[in-house]
């Protein structure tokens, strides 16, 4: 498979397939055969408008069998394929002959995939005055016709603006994960809740071989952990690790340094004094690293100290002034006692696989579209085609015929995390205006 989007083109034999695709590549390559049903094998050709670049898959036409009016089932099959893997589909029919049966077996195929952008395309509209014969396509229910004579070149400039517009990015398409990376967790939260004693604890426990490494600034200290979901990398443990701290940090050095963490960790663990509550300080240092991106654990430590209505209030603290934190699990731990400590792995794990989770375009568009369905942008906006341009956290395109309000993307930002249950980890939409 190409590295970079790719465009099929799909049609019935003799509506002028080739000659948009000698348009597009602006040379005169492919062959253009004057006959009907010459089956032609598929042709991969690396294309690029306004510096975008793509392979455009030409499907060639196919043959009809004896009774001239089936498709052959092997081209067919072809086109399927191509359809399936294509980022864009341009189905090409001759606007002066109009819809025919062959037009909508090949519509019927494409409206099989749901989730890619389709263009159809009018060709043989060599001047305004056939603009007319388009509106007889519409009948093939693919949307709406796109009048142009790539023999001529009317039209095609327009129409491949927009195919670039909704081809995914192709840095997006090259991005790979590097499958040796120790992913990174900050321990983060005032001073004496005690984040040294439950890094001490971590490091303690038997599964833990530990091995240090330089931070990122001169003074701290990364630690590296095996555990049975493999390497962590706590990030800046210096001070945690040193057995008695020399000096007491000052709030405003403890926010900075924990910010400096925050942003080089793939999941924060925000450790409250459960014995305090969620304090102030807590709440502002929860927006801070919320906005850094990555996903949070929260840890309400010292619970073996509370009876039980300390532990509601506790509860009902977290609830009130983390609410902007809804999706966080909270763990009730003791580090002093080691207590419910080990219910941090699996909560980090999850949050981790979250974080750098993949979701197939495909998916992705499904979950868009009956969001769509169930509650439609205001004032006909319309997400046309999305994609998940990037992990950690997970990053979303959406292609869109106009701005939507933020209140939808929102909306459409709550459907995707529920339908792929990301849990905790933050998500970003990307709007791109198609
Ligand atoms: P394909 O086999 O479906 O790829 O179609 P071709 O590209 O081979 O074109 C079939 C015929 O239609 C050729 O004779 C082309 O010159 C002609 N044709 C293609 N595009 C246009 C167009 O925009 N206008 C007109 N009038 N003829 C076209
Ligand atoms: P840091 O400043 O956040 O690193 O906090 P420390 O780890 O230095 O802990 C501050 C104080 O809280 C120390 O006296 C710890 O022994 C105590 N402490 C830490 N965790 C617990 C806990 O789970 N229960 C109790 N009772 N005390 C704790």
């Amino acid at each position: 498979m190409s590295a970079l989007p790719t465009v099929a083109i799909i049609g019935r034999p003799n509506v002028g397939k080739s000659t948009l695709v000698n348009r597009i590549l602006g040379r005169r390559e492919a062959i253009v055969e004057e006959r009907p049903g010459v089956t032609r094998d598929r042709n991969e050709l690396d294309a690029e408008w306004l510096g975008r670049e793509f392979t455009l898959i030409d499907t060639g036409g196919w043959m009809a069998d004896e009774d001239g009016d089936e498709l052959d089932a092997k081209v067919s099959r072809q086109s399927e394929k191509a359809i399936a893997e294509a980022d864009v589909v341009l189905f090409v029919v001759d606007a002066s002959v109009g819809a025919t049966a062959d037009d909508q077996l090949v519509a019927d195929l494409i409206r099989r995939v749901e989730d890619k952008p389709v263009f159809l395309v009018a060709n043989k509209v060599d001047n305004e005055k056939q603009q007319h014969l388009i509106w007889d396509l519409l009948t093939l229910g693919v949307g709406d016709p796109h009048p142009v004579s790539a023999l001529h070149g009317v039209g095609t400039a327009d129409m491949l603006d927009e195919i670039v517009a909704v081809l995914p990015e192709v840095e997006i398409v090259e991005e790979e994960e590097d499958p040796d990376r120790i992913f990174g967790v900050s321990i983060v939260g005032r001073p004496n809740v005690g984040k040294s004693t439950l890094f001490n604890r971590l490091i303690g426990q038997d599964r833990a071989v530990v091995h240090d490494r330089p931070g990122t600034t001169r003074d701290s200290i990364d630690t590296v952990i095996e555990t049975d979901g493999g390497p962590l990398r706590f990030i800046d443990t210096a001070g945690m690790r040193r057995k008695a701290k020399v000096d007491e940090e000052t709030e405003y050095y403890s926010l900075v340094r924990a910010l400096r963490a925050v942003d080089k960790s793939d999941v924060a663990l925000l450790v409250i004094d459960a014995t305090v509550g969620v304090t102030a300080q807590d709440q502002r240092l929860a927006e801070r690293v919320d906005a850094s991106g990555c996903p949070i654990v929260i840890l309400l430590n010292k619970w073996e100290l509370l009876d039980a209505d300390g532990r509601t209030e506790a509860m009902t603290s977290v609830e009130r002034k983390l609410h902007f934190m809804g999706e966080s699990p909270v763990l009730r731990i003791s580090a002093l006692t080691g207590k419910s400590v080990d219910k941090l792995w699996p909560a980090l794990e999850e949050s981790i696989t979250n974080y750098s989770t993949r979701i197939p375009t495909r998916k992705v568009n499904q979950v868009i579209r009956a969001a769509q369905v169930a509650q439609a942008a205001p004032e006909g906006g319309r997400v046309l085609y999305a994609t998940q341009g990037a992990t950690d956290p997970p990053t979303f395109t959406l292609f869109a015929n106009k701005e939507l309000p933020r209140t939808y993307l929102r909306y459409l930002e709550r459907s995707l995390r529920e339908a792929f249950e990301l849990g905790n980890t933050p998500i970003k939409l990307r709007v791109r205006r198609r």
